[in-house]
């Protein structure tokens, strides 16, 4: 890797909008510049690059590829596994390209590719509108959509992806792009489920819904000797929600200041107060610890859980999935595997474990060969999410992951074989967008990873973008 000059820093500079920003290491705000959500994904850039424009985009990419300098490409930036981040390379901030323009009448919202789903929820909820975005709303558009994305509107309209029409793509040479269904559809299939290893998207166009009513959800806490009604009580909602109206996820969790564990439900009822609590009665009839709910605006419901995920802290996530229902022995056995890692590793007291038994109905509307995300069947994601301090925890805490996702797989891969097909075919059990990307392209993308490899040969045959999912097989 080359070492960069200040004339070619200059260089670099010159070639930009005079809005983008150049930092070194030496700049005001560089340190802000290569900020992540998890501390242990941060790396020390050579040069943090924030551009305004496609056409910046395609500037940098030029001069990245021309003096042989490693790329990242940074959005919201969540990823736990630093791959938007780059030790001694060229990271691109997008974080000055959130602009979002909402279209009422054709009820579509277009985003720049570095904005935040805060942005979005906000500009939709004036006009009565929400998209199918992240649950907590300050990850990014960007890595949440190009991996797939699942959200509270799921169960409704699917996947992030299934309500994306069109996303501008700056290639690897520096070419612009619009891939949409009538335009460079290699290019879109590839974009919904690996877009990160195409290109920089630095804008989206998606399909809004009407959303007028308010919703009601929030936290529910539940000690640990409730465990197995509770889950009871996750299958039955899950089970009898046949028109997706509502959607959970439950856990474990420890929150301060005792950090002592307990059996958590997040959910959301997209109607009335009065009628969530009926719905939600098998749980609000186990009388919770807590009880955090309220109705509120759509455009409300991804920051309910914000502050509980705030950035700064060391962090890894690993995914698996279930089958439904949720075996209870299962949730048991993970509930003990939760209390003896907190013990032997302390400084992991906030680690999360999230069942999230999302509807697959509307996921499953679209087969698994139209799009390169490859994760739909009838089960659903398992999310391990270590959180601590100590860098010298970073291993323990990483691998505690793997293995409980490990576990995980294996119980599902029996459960799989025992029900022949009837579980859904060839989806591959696991949510990319979990950090998952030690994993190889062809686990990721199963039936899919031969077109994809194909593509990436393609579109990227240096791997400019290889930062994510070995794609070239
Ligand atoms: C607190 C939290 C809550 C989450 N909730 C959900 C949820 O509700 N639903 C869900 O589906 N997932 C969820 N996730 C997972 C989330 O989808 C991934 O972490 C996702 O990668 C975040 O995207 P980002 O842009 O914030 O991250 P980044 O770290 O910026 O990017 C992640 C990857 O995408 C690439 N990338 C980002 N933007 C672009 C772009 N514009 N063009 C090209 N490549 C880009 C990066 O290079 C990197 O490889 C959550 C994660 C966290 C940490």
């Amino acid at each position: 890797m080359s070492v960069i000059s200040s004339q070619q820093v200059d260089e670099l500079k010159a070639s930009l909008s005079t809005s983008a920003l150049v930092l070194t290491p030496e700049s005001e705000g560089y340190d802000e510049g290569i900020k992540r959500w998890a501390s242990s994904a941060e790396k020390p850039a050579a040069l943090a690059v924030f551009p305004t424009s496609a056409e910046d985009v395609s500037k940098i990419l030029q001069f990245s590829t021309a003096n042989s300098l490693d790329l990242a490409v940074c959005g919201g930036g969540h990823s736990t596994g630093g791959s938007s981040s780059t030790d001694g390379g060229i990271s691109i901030n997008l974080s000055k390209m959130r602009k979002c323009v909402v279209d009422v009448e054709s009820k579509t919202v277009s985003i720049e590719g570095g904005a935040l789903w805060k942005v979005v929820d906000e500009a939709l909820g004036k006009h009565g509108l929400a998209a199918v975005g992240g649950t907590v709303n300050h990850t990014g558009v960007g890595g949440l959509t190009l991996g797939g994305g699942y959200g509270w509107l799921t169960p409704k309209y699917g996947l992030t992806i299934d309500n994306l029409l069109s996303v501008e793509l700056v290639l690897a040479t520096g070419e612009i792009v619009t891939a949409s269904a009538t335009q460079n559809t290699d290019l879109f299939w590839a974009a919904r489920g690996a877009g990160s290893g195409f290109g920089v998207a630095t804008n989206f166009v998606f399909q809004a819904h009407e959303q007028k009513n308010h919703v009601w959800g929030g936290m529910m806490l539940f000690p640990p000797s409730q465990l197995r009604e509770v889950f009871e009580a996750s299958n039955f909602l899950t089970e009898s929600d046949k028109e997706g109206k509502s959607a959970h996820g439950v856990g474990f969790v420890s929150p301060p200041p005792t950090f002592d564990a307990l059996v958590a439900v997040m959910v959301v009822y997209n109607g009335p107060e009065e009628d969530g609590r009926k719905f939600c009665e098998p749980l609000l009839s186990l009388k919770p610890l807590v009880e955090h709910t309220s109705s509120m605006p759509y455009e409300k419901v991804n920051g309910m859980v914000n502050d509980l995920m705030p950035f700064g802290l060391r962090r890894s996530m690993k995914g698996s999935a279930c089958l439904f229902p949720i075996s209870i022995p299962l949730a048991e056995e993970a509930f003990q595997d939760y209390l003896k890692f907190k013990t032997s590793v302390p400084d992991a007291a906030g680690t999360m474990v999230l069942f999230e038994p999302i509807s697959p109905r509307k996921i499953l509307e679209v087969p698994q060969t139209a799009t390169a995300f490859a994760n739909r069947g009838k089960y659903f994601n398992v999310l391990f999410s270590s959180t601590w301090t100590q860098k010298e925890n970073d291993e323990v805490c990483r691998e505690w992951g793997r293995e409980m996702a490990k576990k995980m797989d294996e119980f599902l891969r029996k459960g799989m074989a025992a029900e022949g097909g009837s579980w859904g075919g060839d989806g591959v059990g696991q949510y990319a967008n979990y950090d998952s990307f030690s994993e190889k392209g062809e686990v990721m993308f199963g039936v899919n990873f031969p077109r994809l490899k194909e593509l990436k040969r393609r579109y990227d045959p240096g791997n400019v973008f290889g930062k994510g999912l070995n794609l070239l097989g």
